[in-house]
């Protein structure tokens, strides 16, 4: 029966055809008969959700506009609660990289919460989980899982201070990792979107352990090395970084940092939240051939769910409790359905030609984007490695944040809601990295860059 105050003449319409995606919604020739529209949803959020998100960059300051209250996804797509469908490239952050709701990783999750949400106690699972994550990355030897990257980053660098009896860390201009107390100096992601160097609450008896140098400059950290090197218990960097939108770190840059971590008695920690099983399947480690001394991983391993990690040395990784005296725990750490759910997305992507299908699809949609802003006369640079990628409204590509912070936000504003209108959803910030997973097949880069030929077009005319 018709849902109330909808006339029935209404049903009378051919249906469009059967669609999984729009089961459960009421559609009619392509229109949803919901009533519900993601700005009353907003306007609902906000009073009792501060800026009505879980997280400051889903509210679109950067961009303006209405968020949208995601209803559901599949593949490459995620459909609003007023039953547009978008062509997703943010993949939850990174996450999704098989795609939104890989029957396998949902069977796995369905099947795991059949047995208990969570027990607090050890299982054969977690192990399973553990042993793949140090056979796929080269420099993992043990590994802890936690539930968030913050957590994981938080907990490296505690690691890091506690073994080497140092307090100082160093961290570069732009890069994200986590929010941290320590890690939330001049920090990126949300904070740069908000033009905001550090936050509020961080006392600065602590951020100034923190040091903070610029991306991919060699001159800065051996100086930095050569006054207080001693000092120094690690050096945290994300190899690519993907919270100034994508900046590779130089292999002499990622080098110099190992050379120097290991002269000077400092461990070198990669941030692999972003790159890990995303740029290849060994992450970053595998992409520059550098074996960091503690890892930090997070998003893909979850496959959605709240899971993350931090690995590395077995020396290091002796001294977390209970074998050391670096205290680190969690009451959810290594959930059984966060495991599930990781499991088996770690599983597809070990399947032989995933990643060289991933950076397939990746290199065509930029290839094709570069393109389409040639024939519009839009100043437009691209890059990307396997499934992660950035654009750029300049004529180089952006070597660190200063580079970065020059950008002109009100094009990006336009082409972000552009592609919007024409179904295509990116990042709601030029400060973030893009995604693309593996369900966007020809046919949806296809679609993509037509929208993005609109798109341009219409920025040429403006
Ligand atoms: C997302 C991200 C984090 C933080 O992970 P959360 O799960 O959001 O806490 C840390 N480092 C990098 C490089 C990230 O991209």
């Amino acid at each position: 029966p018709p849902p109330q105050g909808i006339p029935i003449a209404i049903f009378r319409h051919p249906r469009p055809k059967p669609n999984r995606l729009l089961a459960g919604a009421m559609f009619v020739q392509g229109k949803s008969l919901m009533s519900i529209t993601n700005q009353q949803l907003f306007d609902r959020a906000q009073r009792t959700i501060p800026g009505g998100v879980n997280s400051p960059v889903r509210a679109f300051r950067q961009v303006g506009g209405v968020p949208r209250f995601i209803d559901r996804a599949e593949g490459p797509y995620m459909i609003d609660a007023e039953g547009t469908r978008y062509i997703d490239y943010i993949g939850s952050w990174g996450p999704m990289i098989a795609g939104h709701a890989h029957p396998e990783v949902v069977e796995a999750v369905q099947r795991a919460a059949t047995r208990s949400l969570s027990f607090g106690a050890p299982t054969a699972d977690e192990i399973d989980m553990a042993e793949a994550i140090c056979k796929l990355m080269p420099a993992v030897e043990m590994v802890r899982l936690v539930s968030s990257g913050t957590e994981a980053g938080m907990s490296a660098i505690r690691l890091a201070r506690g073994f080497t009896g140092r307090d100082a860390i160093v961290k570069f201009e732009g890069c994200y990792h986590g929010h941290a107390d320590s890690l939330l100096v001049k920090a990126g992601s949300g904070l740069l979107t908000f033009g905001n160097p550090s936050s509020a609450g961080v006392p600065a008896d602590l951020a100034k352990h923190t040091l903070v140098l610029e991306f991919n400059n060699i001159a800065q950290i051996e100086e930095l090395f050569a006054r207080q090197g001693r000092e120094i218990a690690c050096v945290m960097v994300e190899p690519i970084a993907g919270n100034m939108n994508f900046i590779r770190g130089t292999p002499a840059w990622h080098q110099r940092l190992r050379e120097l971590c290991t002269e000077h008695g400092a461990l070198l920690v990669w941030d692999e939240v972003m790159t890990g099983f995303r740029v290849a399947l060994g992450g970053a480690q595998q992409v520059y051939g550098i074996r960091p001394d503690l890892v930090v991983m997070g998003k893909v391993i979850g496959g959605g769910m709240p899971l993350a990690a931090f690995g590395g040395r077995a020396d290091v990784m002796h001294k977390l409790s209970p074998l050391g005296a670096v205290y680190q725990a969690g009451t959810l750490s290594g959930n059984p359905v966060a495991v599930a759910a990781g499991m088996a997305q770690l599983r597809l992507i070990q399947q032989p030609g995933f990643y060289e299908r991933l950076s397939a699809a990746t290199q065509k949609l930029m290839r094709g984007l570069a393109a389409a802003a040639a024939r519009h006369g839009v100043t437009f640079r691209t890059d990307s490695e396997g499934g992660m990628f950035g654009f750029y409204f300049a004529a180089e590509l952006p070597r660190n944040y200063p580079d970065m912070a020059l950008a002109d936000v009100e094009i990006f504003k336009r082409f972000f809601h552009a592609m919007l209108d024409r179904g295509v959803y990116l990042a709601p910030s030029m400060y973030e990295a893009g995604f693309v997973s593996a369900a966007h097949d020809d046919a949806v880069i296809e679609a993509t860059l037509q929208a993005a030929d609109g798109a341009f077009a219409d920025m040429s005319k403006g």
